[in-house]
């Protein structure tokens, strides 16, 4: 019997998209795209989930007035924008994709149908997953641990801008503080190490869904995480 594929979830923050400021990079997102098509060039099945902090945090908008529902759904608006940006680099690097929202828009993107993404990962396309999953008071990484579940992926990858993985205190604010290479989920919460939200740490812990956090720089980190390289921190059942 020949070996299953890898699939796993690659969860992308905004923030990256944006290299720090508002709107799109085209440098950053191509590279990124680059790196996912020399993974799946090797055989890897990736679905990816976009974080949308470059245009908007629902959070951030409802503290400076807007009721946070609706600064939400622009939030999650923002992340189908980085969806079809990601999906246009993806394309002139000669790979096969499409974009599921979460969100009904139809001229833009296919609905998020979970079976159908299976289909298009076993073909060899990436999925990516855009307007989080449609629910106000939610977050991408939240979304990223709930997608990997139901395709069932065997990892989340959380890629991190300007940290490698998970530290035993935030390492910009302790100097003493020193990287992880593996802990289980029930000790970083004894620990209390902020990993990813509660929602999406809970998710992955109840359900067994390991998840590895690490750096995206240098270039080519983004390919050896999904080829199953054992950069930054691992965060096991
Ligand atoms: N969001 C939401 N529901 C979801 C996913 C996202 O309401 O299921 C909104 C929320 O306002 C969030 C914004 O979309 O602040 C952007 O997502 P996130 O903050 O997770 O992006 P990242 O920080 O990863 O760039």
């Amino acid at each position: 019997m020949s070996e299953q594929p890898r699939r796993v979830l690659l969860k992308l923050s905004g923030e990256a998209f944006g290299g720090g400021s508002l709107g799109v990079n085209p440098d950053i997102v191509g590279q990124i795209a680059r790196e996912i098509a020399a993974a799946t060039a090797s055989g890897a099945q990736v679905a990816v989930v976009v974080g949308g902090g470059n245009f908007f945090r629902g959070a951030e908008l409802s503290q400076r007035g807007m009721e946070r529902s609706r600064a939400d759904y622009m939030g999650m608006l923002g992340t189908v924008m980085n969806s079809l940006a990601l999906q246009d680099f993806l394309e002139q690097a000669g790979v096969s994709s499409r974009v599921q929202s979460a969100i009904t828009m139809t001229q833009v993107a296919e609905t998020y149908i979970p079976l159908r993404a299976i289909r298009h990962l076993e073909k060899g396309r990436v999925v990516i997953f855009g307007a989080g999953a449609g629910l106000p008071y939610f977050s991408t990484d939240t979304v990223a641990a709930q997608r990997a579940l139901e395709i069932h992926a065997s990892e989340v990858l959380v890629a991190k801008n300007g940290v490698d993985g998970v530290y035993t205190a935030d390492p910009k604010l302790d100097p003493t503080a020193t990287k992880i290479d593996s802990i289980s989920y029930k000790d970083a919460l004894s620990r209390r190490l902020k990993v990813v939200d509660s929602t999406a740490f809970s998710l992955c812990m109840d359900n067994k869904m390991p998840m590895r956090v690490f750096g995206m720089e240098p270039a080519g980190n983004v390919t050896a995480a999904i080829l199953g390289e054992p950069l930054g921190t691992i965060v096991h059942p």
